[in-house]
């Protein structure tokens, strides 16, 4: 038997969420007792204050967080979040979810999450910039190419992840690009890494569809979240012809049966910053997005946006989680038990990310780079196997598929842990 003694540092709805996800799991394949705490909790976790200089002379002090979940299975993997409601909690849920997605696709990494407390559209750039390499200068003695790699996640972006480079090889006085990935392509990036993340959730889609034998230009599609993962997602899913009828950012939704012309909603954003005011269709809520009759419906913004309230009324046929922990437990009980709704779960719906974030890093590597088709089209093979294994253990266990996907990840950061022993 095994005893934890938990502190109350990550306590907060989200990691809750992401525990409770855990436990059932845990239950439902007889993780062995001994092990189960070491591999729930996050392994090590780093607070930091962040000082910058603002352009007015003062200085402002962010507060910044990097939780690193598990260090067994290779280097911990997973992004970075700038975002004003960033807490210690949701960052080590979301370093958790990275632990299972990376165990489950079968990547050699770890799992772990940063994220600061700031709203980054309230900075200059040359604040942004501040805060990014004083972000990085923190994180120096916790990560490394063979520690933690971070990466894009909400709120942060290639730029972003050229200045943590340039600051980490300033450090170690070499071009040291493996440090993080999502970097631009003249850095070191990927080909195919920006696109990576909703390329992957609509190539879901789309075999998920093939699997209902709904043709995609059958299908209509609503996508929340109009940042990287959203705005990809909804062109792959258009380039596949399936009709994007909904749209939406913080600000609004835009509704147009007809069909929204993204590359117009692209360009939009592009020199508006948000939706707002975007006049490809009629005006509604992000809620009236979430319910709209449709056969995808994609949440690719923040977590628990589906909650048990709108569960009942969700009327799509597919629900491809682009974004991480979306559906809160009580939600995923309602939709399991309608059973009308075929659920891609996080960990595996959006893990086209971190895989094409895994050949970056490889590249960096070998100094060996590939086209953007070979990334693509690897990352593709990836998901393929990934989407069969899942669906082997709902079968074969008459798991829900999220239940299947978490079983994957988590047995396998499992054994890793008892294999290596504990030490000393
Ligand atoms: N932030 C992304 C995620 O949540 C990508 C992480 C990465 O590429 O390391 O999966």
């Amino acid at each position: 038997m095994s005893k934890v003694i938990v502190s109350s540092l990550y306590q907060s709805d989200v990691f809750i969420m992401a525990c409770r996800q855990f436990d059932k799991a845990a239950d439902a394949i007889n993780l062995p007792e001994d092990i189960r705490d070491r591999t729930k909790y996050p392994r090590r976790c780093m607070a930091m204050a962040l000082p910058i200089k603002r352009d007015d002379g003062t200085v402002t002090v962010y507060e910044g967080y990097r939780v690193q979940h598990n260090l067994a299975t290779g280097p911990a993997k997973g992004g970075i979040r700038f975002h004003q409601n960033v807490t210690i909690g949701e960052v080590a849920a979301l370093a958790m979810w990275m632990s299972w997605k990376c165990s489950l696709v079968g990547l050699p990494f770890g799992g772990a999450k940063g994220g600061v407390i700031v709203n980054p559209s309230q900075l200059s750039t040359g604040e942004l910039e501040r805060l990014s390499r004083r972000y990085m200068q923190e994180l120096i003695p916790f990560i490394g190419p063979q520690v933690d790699i971070p990466a894009p996640d909400m709120g942060t972006n290639e730029q972003i992840m050229a200045w943590m480079m340039d600051t980490y090889s300033n450090h170690t006085g070499h071009t040291d690009p493996a440090i993080v990935t999502g970097k631009p392509v003249s850095l070191g990036g990927s080909e195919g890494r920006r696109e990576a993340t909703g390329a992957g959730v609509a190539y879901l889609s789309k075999r998920y569809l093939e699997d209902l034998g709904i043709s995609p230009s059958q299908a209509t599609a609503a996508v929340q979240g109009f940042g990287n993962v959203g705005s990809e997602t909804a062109l792959a899913l258009a380039s596949y012809g399936v009709k994007v009828i909904a749209i939406s950012d913080y600000t609004c939704a835009i509704h147009n049966p007809a069909g929204i012309n993204l590359a117009k909603a692209v360009e939009y954003v592009k020199y508006n910053k948000v939706l707002k005011d975007f006049q490809g269709g009629e005006e509604i809520t992000n809620e009236q997005l979430l319910t709209l009759p449709c056969t995808i419906l994609a949440p690719c913004a923040l977590e628990r946006v589906i909650t048990p309230e709108l569960a009942p009324l969700l009327r799509c046929r597919i629900l491809a989680e682009g974004a991480n922990g979306p559906t809160t437990n009580k939600a995923d009980t309602i939709i399991e038990e309608r059973g009308d709704i075929e659920l891609i779960p996080d960990v595996l719906c959006n893990s086209g990310g971190v895989i094409a974030s895994y050949f970056e890093w490889l590249q960096n590597l070998q100094n060996y780079y590939w086209t953007r088709d070979e990334v693509l089209t690897k990352m593709f093979t990836i998901l393929d196997r990934a989407k069969e294994a899942v669906e082997y253990q709902k079968r074969k266990y008459k798991f829900s598929r999220r239940l299947a996907a978490l079983t994957l990840g988590i047995a396998r950061v499992a054994e890793a842990k008892q294999r290596r022993g504990l030490f000393p």
